[in-house]
């Protein structure tokens, strides 16, 4: 049995921002199930340890470069037998709020000196200087929270292997020499091109990309795309020079098939299979009631739920949906969602000026996400760049045709409803190319069209509803990249 330290700033359902918090339950889950000993690293924020139920502290240690020790509480993954170590040090995590910031956009002033200190005590506990009793074999990081684990890890000779996993490649952990002088890091040692600097910056990024082992990302398209100049932020090069050495793989995300399931969720209306698609219609009807839409069954429904960031292509919606509602076109968006209080506002003025064809809900709700998983028709995602996105894998099990742009983890999971598609029956959603609006109507006027065409619907959403989108397949690529580390 491999042991394997899985490290990540956020786990469902104990704290979560977004996509990263499913794949950190969901993936360890996967990889005991699959016979690997598997511990799951995390900050103890106060919402964690409210949300838990029984915690031991099993350690406790004093880490370089922070005054005070930290102690490691043990609990297990709610619903779960995987065991879970929390990183307790209440000046860094005690707090009300976010994972990163005390709102949804804004950071923590001390980021730098919390994700360090976490970062440290990854480290710590992959060397086993804890007596735990625990030895790792591999440590896989996840995201810039934990970059800084990799590169302390390669100063020793025994350690074990590293994998670090990008879920989004945007967000880098950027701060100044003053920062990274204050964290105790070895100047000789880190501050170089090829270690943690990042043109005259700190980058916790970097310590993921340069000295793991291995890198991984959430898709084969986004592997490719991150390696250029649109997406690469300045780090294509790097990340070109680790796919050359056959260092860096794509490997897309599953879902947790027990909690995204049609035929026994809980949250949603009517439970309902493609045998029994029927129910999905009184889902749609619920939906609609809900939001004080008319309930109409010929309308097409679109949901969205998103942070709501320029990476999602918000603003692309909010101008298609304008225009398409001013051609007065049969359809009604559902929206789900919080972040930039522009894209906020934006959604409330087209709110105001179609109040029986767009509702929008502000905010964070674990049960209205399923919900509208459940009761929409198409499901929009007009993202600029989408490491591997869930809510297309979400909808795909729900019958809901993703509508998507042509990027990412998009790429690799939708198939356009082209005539040649679904004539082998291979189609299960829409896509287009360009991030703009124009692209974007259109393919919204093609759902319409396709809606009025009930048999061809029907079977793209059966084909949708049949999609392996488990992470059987995935774990099964993690262990073999585990199997070959060198
Ligand atoms: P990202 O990680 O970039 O936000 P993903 O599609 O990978 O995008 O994951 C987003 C996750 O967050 C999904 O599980 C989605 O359902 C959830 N989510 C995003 N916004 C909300 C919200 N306002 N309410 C409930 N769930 C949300």
């Amino acid at each position: 049995m491999r042991k394997i330290l899985f490290a990540s700033s956020e786990v469902y359902p104990l704290i979560k921002t977004g996509g990263l918090a499913d794949v950190s339950a969901s993936l360890p889950i996967a990889l005991q199930q699959h016979g690997e000993d598997v511990r799951i690293v995390l900050p103890a924020y106060r919402q964690c340890l409210e949300a838990l139920g029984e915690i031991n502290t099993i350690a406790e240690i004093k880490l370089d470069g922070f005054h005070m020790p930290v102690e490691i509480l043990q609990s297990t993954l709610p619903d779960s037998d995987v065991i879970l170590w929390l990183i307790n040090s209440p000046h860094h995590f005690d707090r009300d709020g976010g994972p990163y910031g005390n709102h949804s956009d804004g950071d923590w002033p001390d980021n730098a000196a919390r994700f360090a200190l976490f970062s440290r005590a990854i480290a710590a506990i992959a060397m086993n200087q804890l007596g735990l009793d625990w030895q790792a074999d591999v440590l896989h990081c996840n995201d810039w929270q934990t970059g800084l684990a990799p590169a302390l890890l390669s100063q020793y000779a025994d350690r074990p292997k590293t994998v670090f996993t990008i879920h989004n490649l945007a967000y880098q952990g950027l701060y100044s020499r003053d920062v990274f002088d204050s964290l105790d890091l070895d100047a000789d040692t880190f501050w170089h091109s090829e270690g943690l600097e990042f043109y005259d910056q700190l980058s916790f990024m970097k310590g993921g990309l340069s000295y793991a082992d291995h890198v991984t990302t959430v898709s084969p398209t986004y592997a490719q795309e991150i390696c250029g100049y649109e997406f690469g932020y300045g780090l294509e090069g790097l990340l070109s020079y680790r796919a050359e050495q056959g260092r860096l793989t794509g490997i897309i995300n599953g879902i947790d098939e027990q909690e995204w399931n049609p035929e026994t969720d809980p949250y949603i209306n009517q439970t309902f299979s493609t045998k029994k698609l029927k129910n999905k219609l009184k889902n749609k009807a619920a939906l609609q009631q809900h939001f004080l839409l008319p309930v109409k069954e010929q309308s097409l429904v679109l949901g969205l739920i998103s942070r709501l960031v320029a990476q999602k292509g918000i603003d692309l919606t909010l101008e298609a949906i304008a225009h398409i509602l001013e051609a007065g076109a049969n359809i009604q968006l559902v929206c789900l969602g919080s972040g930039e209080p522009d894209f906020e506002h934006d959604l409330r003025v087209l709110r105001a000026r179609f109040p029986d064809k767009v509702a929008i809900h502000i905010g964070y709700d674990e049960a209205l996400a399923h919900q509208i998983e459940a009761g929409a028709d198409v499901f929009l995602m007009p993202s600029r760049f989408e490491p591997c996105g869930l809510n297309q894998l979400y909808s795909l099990r729900y019958g809901t045709l993703p509508l998507v742009r042509n990027t990412g983890g998009l790429a690799d999971t939708i198939v356009d409803a082209t005539e040649d598609n679904r004539r082998d029956e291979t189609a299960n959603g829409f896509k287009f190319e360009k991030s703009n609006s124009e692209e974007l109507e259109q393919t919204i006027y093609r759902a319409i069209d396709m809606h009025q065409r009930p048999r061809i619907w029907r079977k793209m959403m059966i084909t949708a509803m049949a999609q392996d989108v488990s992470w059987e397949n995935s774990a099964s690529s993690y262990q073999a990249l585990y199997d070959n580390l060198a």
